[in-house]
């Protein structure tokens, strides 16, 4: 899709610190990292959300590749957080689907913040 940062990151025309690639996905590290590792993974493909009819051969690529990353970047064994923000509730700021992978420290028990 045009004028899709993800998209430019999917494609290599935009420049990101990759971590893994294959044929469906690509995950790479955030650019205002949240925690001590911060990974991306996004499908190659266009889709705005969970919610926008991704096949299931997609998701599982998706989530597949997560234990992957967590192993590259070195919380398989000290765990990590998985998070995946749909829509303008959860504040999505880029409409391209993609999940957070998040680890390095010790994170609270609580998993959401509410804006007032
Ligand atoms: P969201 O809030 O949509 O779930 O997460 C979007 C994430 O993309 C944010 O954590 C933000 O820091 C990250 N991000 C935004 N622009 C770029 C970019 O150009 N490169 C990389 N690597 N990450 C980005
Ligand atoms: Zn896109």
């Amino acid at each position: 899709m045009e004028d899709c940062l993800f998209c430019g990151i999917g494609s290599g025309d935009v420049s990101a610190k990759k971590v893994y690639e294959d044929e469906i996905v690509v995950a790479f590290d955030d650019i205002a990292p949240q925690s001590p590792v911060h990974t991306l993974i996004i499908p190659k493909e266009h889709y705005k959300h969970l919610g926008d009819g991704v096949p299931a051969e997609t998701l599982q690529s998706l989530f597949s590749a997560v234990p992957e990353v967590a192993r590259i970047k070195g919380v398989a064994e000290t765990g990590y957080r998985v998070i995946v923000n749909n829509g303008a509730d959860a504040n999505q700021t880029v409409g391209h689907l993609h999940v957070h992978v998040m680890g390095g420290r010790a994170m609270s028990h609580g998993m959401v913040s509410f804006s007032e």
